[in-house]
């Protein structure tokens, strides 16, 4: 399968509604998100899901940010058995 990690960066005027015991630091993740849907979000502007679960609309912001943990072990997990 094609994955792209893509970058996730938030607009000022979103607001997140997860909780997490972390300092913020988790919205600052690279996630992993399926190429084909980046390629249509770019076209429509309609969000993204990221392996782990997060939704977003990606922009391209060209910042590098970790690779989200959450996204990196269920995209290894992906390519070892399928
Ligand atoms: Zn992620």
């Amino acid at each position: 399968m094609a994955m792209e990690i893509l970058n996730k960066v938030l607009p000022d005027s979103e607001t997140e509604p997860d909780v997490s015991h972390d300092d913020g630091d988790r919205e600052r993740f690279a996630h992993y998100v399926q190429k084909d849907k980046i390629t249509e979000s770019a076209v429509t502007g309609s969000p993204v899901i990221a392996l782990c679960g997060k939704v977003w609309v990606p922009n391209r912001d060209p910042k590098r940010f970790p690779v989200c943990p959450e996204c990196k072990q269920t995209y290894e997990d992906m390519m070892k058995g399928g």
